[in-house]
């Protein structure tokens, strides 16, 4: 009754005012969040166990494993009004059934159904005997599916049914929800289960973190988001919406009820990187600075004026190190934009404080090309480069000398971070991501960075730097727990590459279009690419492509760089390339990230179209440095295909990182783009970060608020949201 329902409401206020004000242990004991699944009817250890496998662990789980879109089974719609592409259900009278045999063996049942307004054929490619029995002429059916197009009518494959009897068949009352699921977990399971939940939902015992005040704090007066329904309500009408409620609407997330939750769940994504960001930020850090003369003395070293972007970036930087607190920046720039001189303004720094940094490059050759510059910039003795390929004595003797403090300036890939490298006195680290974001492996080298320097428990200053620009929502999601710097402005004088795409069966025109490059004193690339993992299959088609070039090309002087080469081998290629003695160079993608050379002016790609958007504009950018105009040529085997077309044209039309990113982002989804599909680090119940890119400012002042305020409220949320993925469980 009424009364009823206004006591459990004045009830649910009560006990959410106790438990914000924490004094309610006894209701935090029994909220959602502390009882098991096996609580529920209908779930055992076995089931328990299989739940796990959706995150599923407690009884608040169960609530906010989230349908991932609805069906409308609440009318039925008739045969001749049904639409291509739609979702129905329908019903009508089995007129002929038969099986049909297609090539291979491949065998269908079809059934001809109709009512009196239209008819359906119903296909199977899975059925058995009985099944055959049961749809026989005469057979009434219920069924549920999506109508495709068939050869002479529309075509339901593999529709649920039901054969209906006389006085059965209830139809839904609402929009049927559908699940996530896992092997040995149904919908039948998962909709029995959130039901006897939802059915005590009101008792108090999901506790709404979101504080109160937060959205009038956030939102104006009179908008719609403040009246988003309470977390009960949302909830509850997320699992069983209304009974008019609009299944177009919900399978876009717009309802106020999702928008509410799909808000509360960026808000706890944020709050777990801002917690991370706090953890490190209460750490002490080395304060550096940079005198004017001395910043002067190093700008009057370089063959080239600053851009003001790197200016700006650098003075950003210097203002981060020049506190006690340790720095936490990421310095985002296009391909060529100039990021290494800009680290290279930081090492100053720490050179004059005695202390050590350590650079990180995703690559071998990369880190090469680094050591190669600082060691222009500084001090040589005071660099050192260590990798992968350094072993035994030669290994042992560079571990000592950084154990001893005789070099400051360290370089390196991954290598840096073994645990056998210890440094004297490291106050800077420097990652140098390029397109390679890999979250984790920030995350990894997090804890690699909490030595304790100096003697005294200190926390190195950190500069992340990645070359493929972010869209503002995935930076917003990855790297929330970063500053944020943007090198928005290419060296003078730079030309835009110009880019086009041909097909391998215009091999003849490329191979003209070197020779006479070359032929005018310009130098060129040549990526192979393969498709499979394989390095070694990947190194002998670039052995091939060299010999075969080298035959076509008479008066070209060809060289050859891959990953299989050893180290020495590989760098006296690349400086003889860069000394002009070699006018074609021959490369796996090895070349993607660190050489350097101003007078190659033409780069080939073979089998463009089998690499990522950010991978080959990376690639492209190896071209374009110096003032010269620049070309880059996208081979591809035809046909093409669709998106595969899409891709190329993008890169044709513009030279924007930015837009590049933002396209691979719509094409390839954030998982594939930040790396992190396996991590489950990106993965999100109902918030979709490029669908929902509107909120960040919101969400970003909705997280600052509960830290300010109401710190008790972050892990619950965190927990709640993220459970095994947060990032503070890992680092
Ligand atoms: P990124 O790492 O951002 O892709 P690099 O640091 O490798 O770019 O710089 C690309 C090239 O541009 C290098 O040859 C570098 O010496 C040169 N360079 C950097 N800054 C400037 C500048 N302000 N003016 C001219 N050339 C520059
Ligand atoms: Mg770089």
């Amino acid at each position: 009754t009424t009364a009823d329902i206004s006591m459990k409401q004045a009830q649910v206020a009560g006990d959410a005012a106790k438990s914000a004000s924490q004094e309610a242990a006894q209701i935090a004991n029994e909220a959602f969040e502390y009882q098991s699944v096996q609580v529920l009817k209908g779930v055992g250890p076995a089931v328990a166990e299989k739940l796990k496998r959706l995150e599923i662990y407690n009884i608040q789980d169960v609530l906010f494993h989230l349908p991932m879109r609805y069906e409308d089974r609440t009318r039925v719609t008739p045969l001749g009004s049904l639409q291509l592409g739609q979702q129905a259900l329908i019903e009508g009278t089995i007129d002929h059934s038969e099986i049909k045999f297609a090539g291979r063996g491949r065998r269908s049942l079809l059934c001809y159904l109709s009512d009196n307004t239209g008819a359906v054929v119903l296909r199977f490619f899975h059925f058995n005997k009985a099944q055959q029995n049961n749809l026989s002429v005469g057979t009434r059916l219920r069924c549920f599916g999506e109508a495709r197009r068939g050869a002479t009518r529309l075509e339901i494959v593999h529709p649920e049914y039901q054969v209906l009897h006389a006085v059965d068949g209830v139809i839904e009352q609402s929009l049927t929800p559908i699940y996530p699921r896992t092997e040995g977990v149904h919908q039948t399971l998962l909709k029995k289960i959130s039901e006897q939940v939802l059915s005590t939902i009101n008792q108090g015992r999901l506790i709404d973190w979101l504080p109160r005040g937060l959205l009038e704090a956030i939102f104006d007066a009179g908008s719609k988001q403040r009246r988003w329904p309470d977390l009960v309500t949302a909830i509850s009408q997320v699992h069983r919406p209304d009974s008019d409620a609009d299944v177009d609407r919900l399978n876009e997330c717009s309802t106020l009820a999702q928008q509410r939750l799909l808000f509360e769940e960026l808000v706890a994504h944020q709050l777990s990187l801002l917690k991370v960001r706090m953890d490190i930020r209460k750490n002490r850090a080395l304060s550096l600075k940079v005198t004017a003369d001395e910043y002067a003395a190093f700008t009057s070293k370089l063959p080239f004026e600053l851009t003001h972007a790197q200016q700006r970036v650098i003075a950003e930087i210097y203002a981060d190190i020049s506190s006690p607190q340790p720095m936490l920046r990421l310095v985002q720039g296009d391909v060529g934009s100039g990021k290494t001189v800009v680290a290279a303004a930081a090492a100053i720094a720490v050179i004059n404080a005695g202390g050590q940094i350590a650079i990180m490059a995703p690559t071998e050759i990369l880190a090469e090309q680094h050591y190669v510059n600082f060691r222009q910039w500084f001090d040589e003795d005071a660099c050192a480069l260590l990798t992968g390929k350094d072993k035994g004595r030669k290994r042992e003797h560079k571990l000592a000398s950084i154990l001893a403090g005789e070099v400051h300036i360290i370089i390196g890939t991954h290598a840096l971070f073994q645990q056998d490298v210890h440094f004297e006195n490291l106050v800077l680290l420097v990652v140098d991501e390029q397109h390679r974001f890999g979250v984790h492996q920030r995350l990894a080298l997090r804890e690699k960075g909490q030595v304790s320097a100096g003697g005294e428990n200190r926390v190195p200053h950190q500069l992340i730097m990645t070359a493929t620009p972010i869209p503002r929502s995935l930076a917003m999601t990855a790297y929330a727990d970063l500053d944020y710097s943007v090198i928005d402005e290419l060296p003078a004088g730079r030309k835009p590459v110009t880019t086009v795409v041909v097909s391998t069966a215009r091999r003849d025109e490329v191979i003209q279009r070197i020779e006479s490059a070359c032929e005018k004193g310009e130098q060129a690339y040549w990526v192979c690419t393969l498709v499979e993992e394989s390095e070694v299959l990947q190194c002998q088609a670039a052995e091939v492509a060299a010999q075969q070039l080298g035959n076509e090309l008479e008066n070209v002087r060809v060289g050859l760089v891959h990953g299989r080469m050893k180290q020495q081998q590989k760098q006296q290629i690349v400086s003889r390339f860069k000394s002009r003695e070699i006018d074609l160079l021959v490369a796996t993608t090895v070349i993607e990230v660190g050489v350097d050379v101003p007078n190659a002016s033409l780069m080939v790609i073979e089998n463009a179209e089998r690499l990522g958007l950010a991978q080959l504009h990376q690639l492209r950018g190896r071209v374009g440095r110096g003032s010269k105009q620049s070309a880059c040529v996208l081979m591809y085997q035809a046909p093409l295909s669709e998106n595969g077309k899409q891709r190329m044209s993008i890169l044709r039309e513009t030279n924007d990182g930015f837009k590049v990113a933002e396209k691979d982002l719509e094409l390839r989804g954030p998982g594939e783009v930040l790396g992190t599909r396996q991590t489950g680090l990106m993965q999100m119940r109902i918030a979709d970060i490029v669908r929902d890119e509107c909120w960040f400012p919101d969400v970003k002042k909705a997280a600052r608020y509960i830290i300010r305020h109401h710190p008790q409220s972050v892990k619950p949320l965190v927990r709640r949201w993220l459970g095994k993925a947060d990032r503070f469980v890992n680092v």
